[in-house]
């Protein structure tokens, strides 16, 4: 588990965080989002102990990791692996010998260490090309490299920073279905930052909003699109604002594939209640294991007594808009 505390970061005088409060729970994939500059990188260079603190505790698994020097940090940080958006291979090494480096800077012994980066190439993808040069492989290549080289430690922790930017769409999901398959198969915490929503709302279960070096909202990555607050909204660039007319009355309802019972609630409305209605905004998203969305639905202001009186008996998440 990592147990972020009231975290103050500045290079300086300039604050970069300030007042960072986050819990990670072990086997999360966590997502870490806000524009280039708010302090993503700066808070993953804290949790891998790269970077001290002024202020507040950083613990992982119970360790604060402002007390940790010498040997016990250089141990700790081979717990955590990292990969980057630029993949940071070495160019002049091959594959194998990219994916061994860590291993040969611990001194493993040799056999164990090629089985290690032979069953890390596999699980990547990666076996048939030990021998070829970083220059030889495309982008996506490079990152599974990269990602079998974090995974070479046997970490508890994946930090990826902007591991997907550089990539294209394509590539991009199946990096995230290797982080999501590494996740389930080994139950690492992998620690996501990134500015792209497709990629939390694919992996992450949780996240964090961070704007400016704070944090502004953090939940569950669902609920968080869902309710569409205002932190978000800054962040993607774009309001929930649709055109409305007079006298109607307008209710978004939020559904979701594995929603709760109730949730049918539009056609269960139209055959119950038998006014009129139309929808009118909205759209529905895929996230890590379901899909959900939000209907804003269009009445006429004389029928909304009707409406509400159906909506009130149903379990059913909505609210006038
Ligand atoms: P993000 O990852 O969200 O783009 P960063 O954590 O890289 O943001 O940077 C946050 C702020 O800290 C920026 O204003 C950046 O210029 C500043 N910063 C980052 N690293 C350093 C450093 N080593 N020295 C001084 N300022 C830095």
């Amino acid at each position: 588990m990592i147990e972020i505390k009231d975290l103050y970061k500045q290079f300086g005088n300039t604050p970069v965080l300030q007042g960072i409060n986050i819990e990670i729970k072990d086997g999360d994939i966590y997502g870490l989002v806000g524009v280039s500059g708010a302090g993503k990188s700066t808070l993953l260079r804290c949790i891998n102990g790269l970077l001290p603190f002024e202020k507040g505790s950083l613990k992982v698994d119970g360790v604060n990791i402002q007390t940790l020097n010498g040997k016990k940090l250089r141990e700790f940080r081979s717990t955590i692996g990292m990969i980057f958006q630029q993949f940071s291979l070495l160019e002049r090494m091959n594959v194998l010998d990219n994916v061994c480096l860590p291993m040969r800077c611990l001194k493993y012994d040799k056999k164990k260490m090629l089985e290690k980066a032979m069953e890390n190439l596999e699980l990547v993808g990666l076996a048939d090309r030990t021998k070829a040069l970083p220059r030889e492989l495309s982008g996506g290549q490079k990152q599974r490299v990269a990602i079998a080289r974090a995974m070479a430690l046997e970490p508890r922790i994946l930090l990826c920073d902007e591991a997907t930017s550089a990539l294209d769409p394509n590539i991009t999901q199946s990096i995230l279905e290797l982080l999501k398959k590494i996740n389930r198969e080994s139950n690492i915490t992998i620690v996501v930052v990134t500015h792209q929503m497709e990629v939390v709302k694919n992996v992450c279960s949780k996240m964090s909003i961070l704007s400016q070096g704070k944090l502004t909202i953090s939940g569950e990555v669902k609920d968080i699109f869902l309710n569409h607050p205002e932190s978000l909204a800054e962040l993607l660039g774009q309001s929930v604002e649709f055109p409305k007319k007079e006298g109607k009355v307008y209710v978004e309802i939020l559904k979701s594939a594995q929603g709760k019972d109730g949730e049918n609630v539009i056609s269960e409305m139209a055959l119950a209640v038998k006014v009129p209605f139309d929808i009118v905004w909205g759209g529905m998203d895929k996230y890590r294991d379901d899909i959900a969305g939000n209907l804003v639905v269009e009445f006429e202001e004389s029928d909304w007594e009707a409406v509400k009186k159906f909506l009130e008996t149903k379990n059913a998440d909505w609210r006038l808009v």
